[in-house]
């Protein structure tokens, strides 16, 4: 092999390496995967849109999601309505960059166009975890929906504790303003997968804490040459 052709695919090889490393090591950044992190810091464009959206099969409306979402929340759903007898509906699943952006713009005229009064309510249109594809608003068949009401029925209480189960977070914990930038939200859920939820669950901070924790023992694994978590 010449010199330079060797050297090429030695670049292209360390590339390849050094990409999917930083991937892992930086996994807020990867839009197609469940820790992808969206708040007022990290927006999105409106080029932004998932990959894959399907209508999940549960009662209400907004339902799409990313497949792997909407089949947990099918699941979730079911497993409610099993262990409480209650039913919980989707309120509003996926929000494209358009769609918030209207909804933003609707609160603004209401609000007389004082922004940071809009922005108490709705989120501006990038800053809304609901593009993702993976966030569900949540609420109790002739109960509540979109109020704090919701964390005191039996749908609420029970998705609360047991959402971790299907993969699913509470997104803005109460006294988690600081952090999130969201005031509480008894109702927004958000997939991150089976597999880390019961841990951000257990551990009871706010997603933004946990991730940073969670990109530490990465990169700290990387350098042992281990596998995480
Ligand atoms: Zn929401």
């Amino acid at each position: 092999m010449e010199l330079w052709t060797k050297l090429v695919s030695i670049l292209a090889a360390g590339t390849m390496v050094l990409g999917g490393a930083l991937e892992e090591a930086a996994p807020q950044h990867d839009a197609n995967g469940t820790l992808f992190l969206v708040n007022r810091q990290y927006m999105v464009t409106d080029a932004y849109e998932p990959a894959e959206l399907v209508e999940a099969q549960v009662p209400g409306q907004v339902r799409q999601m990313r497949p792997e979402a909407a089949a947990a929340l099918e699941e979730m759903y079911a497993a409610c309505k099993e262990e409480t007898g209650a039913t919980l509906i989707s309120v509003s699943g996926y929000r494209s960059y358009t769609k918030q952006k209207n909804l933003f713009a609707a609160k603004l005229r209401r609000v007389n166009n004082k922004v940071e009064k809009a922005q108490e309510y709705v989120a501006p249109p990038g800053a809304s975890e609901h593009h993702l594809g993976l966030a569900m608003d949540v609420g109790q068949l002739n109960k509540a929906a979109l109020n704090e009401k919701f964390a005191d029925t039996v749908g609420g209480i029970w998705v609360k504790e047991n959402c971790w189960r299907f993969g699913f977070i509470l997104r803005y914990g109460e006294e988690w303003e600081s952090v999130t930038g969201y005031k509480y939200e008894p109702w927004h859920f958000r997939y991150v997968g089976k597999e880390l939820a019961k841990e951000i669950h257990d551990a009871n901070v706010p997603f933004e804490t946990w991730l940073i924790d969670y990109r530490v023992r990465v990169l700290q694994n990387m350098l042992k040459g281990e596998e995480t978590p």
